[in-house]
């Protein structure tokens, strides 16, 4: 990226690269709908006029601006400063600090906090929106991995046991279930704990039956793995972490450095987390993950796939400030 480019410096610039990105076709009124370039103009102010980016539509009388109904909306912050910090979220691999982004936008701590946020409401991805993955001929491979201090450390049941961390028994720690299909997406999840219940949640909900399955050897996903094409597992404990058969590789490699990518940015960058708030940084672990360069997808195109996902996701950003951070 390059820094000095007008879209990071200069708030009217970023607007129009914005506007380009989310109005390919010219503006859409967001209260309406229209999108009849004829009755939508735009409205000339006694002293900025044209750069306030504001418009007018004829159909319902309403105004707005390229920023309504997205997460970059009723902020103080210039959008060159949004498009920036967006470009630096889309672009680091482990993330990025909300003390970095401060500095690096000229923003007080509390403000980069929440725009980094927004930022990651933008990355998340309604359920409802995407289909199973894997299918006939595809691999999934599951995992869970246990990551941080749960704010609640009273074990409830058997079940909970799985969430002890190894060397600190009784000391219990947030779990992660995450599905990833081989040469595809990743689909990651904070649940209570691991136990065939969460893997059959998760499971089901996100992959196709007809897939192969590929886990380690936990006892939680042999029920659920009886309904999948084949389950194959590797056994770690005993030191097995790649088996062939046939034509077929079975390891959980893949998910495995999911799961790295995602401790050492949690542990190096983030360093801090609200169990609250878990599930919406593995949201930006999972969208960068989802775009990323193997697959062909470098920093701008990955920070544009982000700046076209900013809207209609505000409803749910408005939860952000009730949670403790
Ligand atoms: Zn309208």
């Amino acid at each position: 990226m390059n820094l000095t480019d007008p879209i990071y410096t200069d708030a009217d610039k970023a607007r129009e690269h914005l506007e380009a990105i989310q109005w390919p076709n010219g503006p859409v009124c967001p209260h309406c709908g229209n999108v009849d370039r004829a009755t939508i103009a735009k409205v000339e102010g006694k002293k900025k006029s044209h750069r306030d980016g504001l418009y007018y539509c004829n159909a319902c009388a309403g105004q707005f601006t390229v920023t309504v109904g997205t997460v970059f909306e009723s902020s103080h912050v210039p959008l060159n400063k949004w498009v920036l910090a967006s470009h630096l979220m889309a672009a680091s691999k482990k993330g990025i600090s909300s003390h970095q982004l401060s500095r690096m936008l000229g923003v007080s701590y509390k403000t980069a906090w929440f725009m980094s946020h927004r930022i990651r409401e933008a990355m998340a991805v309604d359920p409802k929106s995407r289909g199973p993955m894997g299918g006939e001929g595809k691999t999934v491979e599951m995992d869970e991995t246990y990551y941080g201090p749960k704010d609640d450390q009273t074990p409830r049941t058997t079940k909970n046991k799985s969430t002890a961390h190894p060397k600190k028994p009784g000391y219990l720690k947030r779990t992660v279930m995450a599905l990833v299909e081989r040469g595809g997406e990743v689909r990651s999840f904070h649940v209570e704990s691991a136990n065939v219940e969460t893997v059959k949640e998760v499971l089901f909900r996100n992959a196709d039956r007809r897939s192969t399955l590929y886990t380690d050897q936990a006892q939680f996903y042999k029920q659920p793995g009886k309904d999948f094409d084949a389950h194959r597992s590797v056994n770690h404990s005993k030191d097995e972490w790649v088996r062939h058969e046939g034509d077929k590789v079975v390891h959980t490699n893949t998910i495995e450095n999911v799961f790295s990518v995602f401790k050492r940015g949690m542990t190096g960058v983030y360093q801090h987390c609200g169990e609250a708030h878990l599930h919406r940084y593995l949201a930006e672990f999972d969208f960068r993950y989802n775009r990323r360069s193997k697959l062909g997808v470098e920093d701008t195109e990955r920070t544009v796939m982000l700046l076209e996902a900013i809207r209609g996701k505000r409803l749910t950003y408005r939860r952000i400030g009730e949670a403790a951070h």
